[in-house]
Parts: C-alpha cells; sequence; structure tokens
C-alpha cells in the first residue's frame, strides 16, 4: 500500500483506544470542501514522498507497546490493493483496526467483513442522494453507497457514520440524509473546520459559512430521536 503519513498516536481517531494512524494517499472523490487536498489531488499526491509499507511497521512494532489499535484512514484506503495483506500484517501485532472510508468500493468492504479484519468502520456519508455528486466532486454510484451503509451496519463489529456539514448543506439537506442511515447505532455531525496550513480541494470553498458548533447542536436536537447514539463534533 501507499502511505503519506503516519501519525504514530492519536487519542481521538478510535474511540476509547490509544492507536497510530495511517493516512493512505490517493482518493476517488473530490469532495470541494475536502481539507486534505495532498492526499487527493494526483498533482499534489505526484509530490508526496510516500511511505514504504515496511517502514509503516517498524514504527507500529516501535510503538507496540503504547498502542492497541491502528486508524487506515485517507485519501480512500480502499482503492489500494493489498489492503486485507496490510491489515492482517497489523492483526498479527495484535492490533485493533479502524477503517475510515468514503464507502465507495462495497465489495472491499464486504470482502474485508468476510475475512474479520475490521474491528471499527467510520464512513463518510456526504449528503442526501440529490447533492451526492455535487458534494464529492464526482460522479458516485449511489447504490454502492447504500451497499456500504447496509454492510456495514450489519457486520461491522463497531461503526459510525457520519456527515461533515460543510457549506452549503442545509438543515433539509441533513433531515434528507438521515435516512440514508435509518437503523444506524451511531451517526455523527462534523462540524466543517479547516485546520491551519491546509488546502481545500477546491479553494473557494474556504470563504463559504457552514452552519456553527450552536446551530449544529440544534439540528442534532431535531434529529437524534433517529439514533441511539451520536451527536456533534
Ligand atoms: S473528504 Fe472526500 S476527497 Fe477528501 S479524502 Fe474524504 S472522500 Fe476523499
Amino acid at each position: 500500500m501507499k502511505f503519506a503519513h503516519l501519525l504514530p498516536m492519536t487519542l481521538i481517531d478510535y474511540p476509547d483506544h490509544i492507536a497510530a494512524l495511517a493516512y493512505a494517499a490517493a482518493c476517488n472523490f473530490r469532495c470541494p470542501f475536502c481539507h486534505n487536498s495532498e492526499l487527493v489531488l494526483p498533482e499534489e499526491t505526484s509530490k508526496l514522498h510516500l511511505i514504504p509499507e515496511n517502514d509503516i511497521f517498524v514504527t507500529l512494532h516501535e510503538r507496540q507497546r503504547f498502542i492497541d489499535a491502528l486508524v487506515i484512514t485517507g485519501g480512500e484506503p480502499t482503492l489500494q490493493p493489498g489492503l486485507g495483506r496490510f491489515i492482517t500484517r497489523a492483526k498479527h501485532l495484535g492490533l485493533l483496526v479502524k477503517l475510515d472510508t468514503n464507502g465507495s468500493q462495497p465489495e472491499i468492504l464486504e470482502a474485508l467483513f468476510r475475512a474479520h479484519l475490521l474491528d471499527y468502520v467510520a464512513m463518510d456519508v456526504k449528503g442526501p442522494p440529490a447533492r451526492y455528486d455535487e458534494l464529492a466532486g464526482v460522479h458516485v454510484d449511489i447504490n454502492a453507497i447504500q451497499d456500504s451503509i447496509r454492510l456495514i451496519i450489519h457486520n461491522a463489529p463497531d461503526y459510525e457514520f457520519r456527515t461533515t456539514i460543510a457549506p452549503t448543506i442545509t438543515v433539509g439537506d441533513i433531515k434528507e440524509t438521515v435516512p440514508m442511515v435509518s437503523g444506524a447505532k451511531r451517526y455523527y455531525l462534523q462540524r466543517f473546520v479547516i485546520p491551519q496550513d491546509k488546502a481545500l480541494v477546491d479553494p473557494a470553498w474556504k470563504n463559504k459559512q457552514a452552519f456553527s458548533e450552536e446551530e449544529l447542536g440544534a439540528i442534532w436536537e431535531q434529529i437524534k430521536s433517529a439514533f441511539p447514539a451520536g451527536g456533534v463534533r
């Protein structure tokens, strides 16, 4: 697999666990509000010094006493051949594995579930079906998205769905997104925040207004009865 970065330790990316965080390079979406443009745009990813898989494992071995999990994020990790083999190596170290995904590759998710390789899956749901292509920046097979949601709900030992409430997403959009994740045990509305020194996939979105934390809290109150757990973060 091709990795752009490895964060040796994170306390916030795997609920209740201390994890290392590996960033897979490349993505098949072009969400205009994405702040990981260096992992998404080919003209940016081509400038990265990719970390060989074996070097990732050297660090994981060194950190083994301090971490109990590995989070694989991106980019979109399911695009890369060898993901199953990579996770198998991580599990041989005794690590729990969380996968972050955009849900575009349900057949890969299915194979990983069949092999019992995933302990936690976090899937981004971009918004309501009618706006999916616009919010993903590419044409998206919405049936594949729904298949991934179903697979996760029925197979993942633990999971969450989340929607980044990017600029232009309305209260109506959020309410139309809720049925897509009907039956899920956990759903989050994520605040749109641009970390310092990060460039968006579409820089024009930097100046667009998104809901504040307080506004999202009020929206969550309107939808929270649909989910056993979740909230705003
Ligand atoms: S936010 Fe969109 S473009 Fe960025 S990594 Fe996730 S799916 Fe890819």
